[in-house]
């Protein structure tokens, strides 16, 4: 049982984790050692006190650079699933299971649109995990979505249960090359289907008839991700502390709301491990 888990390798989970660190607690930090797209990706920073001129690049090994000398450790894992069990947190990752007292959500905003019916069918046909889901899938007809080529060993998990799959990687260069999996250059726009799912609907207006679906994104919707978990206008519903309506339960950065810059997430980083700290010490 640790006492904590951050969700997160943006600014505001490094922040998070430092401040955690100084103060000696233990915690798992999920997330990807490329920190966040959002880093690398700025041409230029100008608005970061210290740095007038600073490009993503020189932010991300800045951060890097940090996480070594503090002596921080980034689980490469994706966060599919959360559970309050009454005093602590259960965080399913990548099929394993970990316990903690808190929970620091900096997950940033999500920014691939959910598909029409996704939300009503989750966990009826529509799933995030193939580890988790794959086997009830066993000999069926399946869709796999996929935003990233670091889940096509999901994809390949999930085409050796499956007896059929359509495959729809939002990438170019896709490596799956099995007998079962047809890769389709349409667009999905909606999941069918009442009880469970039924079928999918293409840009191209062509229905395919389906048992279920599987989207392996990076990121997932905090109020799917976390179970109760209260939302405001579409972003985590925190007050001044960085408190969210569940117990032990704190969120920082982007997923809380804008402004969407570095050093909000930083600040609320920093606060949300304080105000766990405290929580932990109460
Ligand atoms: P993010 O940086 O988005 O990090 C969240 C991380 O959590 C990501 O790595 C994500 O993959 C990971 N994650 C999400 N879900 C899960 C999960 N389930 N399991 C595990 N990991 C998960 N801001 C400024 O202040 N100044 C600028 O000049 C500026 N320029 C920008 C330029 C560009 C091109 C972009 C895109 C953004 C820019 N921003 C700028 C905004 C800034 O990047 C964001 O505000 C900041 O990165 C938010 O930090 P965060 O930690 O909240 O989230």
């Amino acid at each position: 049982m640790y006492d904590c888990i951050i969700i997160g390798t943006g600014p505001a989970g490094l922040s998070a984790a430092l401040n955690l660190k100084t103060y000696k607690k233990s915690f798992v930090w999920f997330g990807s050692k490329n920190l966040s797209d959002k880093v690398q990706k700025a041409e230029k920073i100008t608005n970061y006190p210290g740095f007038p001129e600073l490009t993503g690049q020189e932010l991300f090994s800045r951060f890097t650079d940090h996480i070594q000398s503090a002596g921080l450790d980034i689980t490469e894992k994706t966060v599919t699933n959360v559970m309050s069990v009454g005093t602590y947190y259960m965080v399913l990752a990548d099929n394993e299971v970990y316990e903690a007292k808190t929970l620091i959500l900096a997950m940033g905003v999500m920014t691939a649109k959910l598909l029409k019916g996704e939300d009503e069918l989750l966990g009826r046909g529509v799933s995030y995990c193939a580890t988790c889901d794959g086997m009830f899938y066993k000999d069926k007809e399946i869709a796999v979505l996929c935003n990233d080529p670091k889940y096509e060993h999901e994809v390949e998990y999930l085409a050796d249960l499956a007896a059929k799959v359509t495959y729809f990687p939002m990438f170019s260069d896709s490596q799956i090359k099995k007998e079962n999996v047809t890769i389709s250059k349409d667009f999905p726009l909606e999941i069918k289907g009442s009880d469970r799912v039924t079928g999918l609907v293409l840009k191209s207006g062509k229905v395919l008839e389906l048992d279920g679906i599987f989207c392996l994104r990076n990121a997932i919707a905090p109020s799917k991700l976390v179970s109760g978990l209260e939302i405001e206008n579409g972003h985590i519903k925190v007050d001044r502390t960085q408190k969210t309506n569940l117990p032990g339960c704190f969120a920082a950065g982007d997923c809380t709301g804008r402004p969407y810059q570095y050093t909000k997430a930083v600040g609320e980083g920093n606060v949300a491990a304080h105000s766990c700290i405290s929580y932990l010490t109460e």
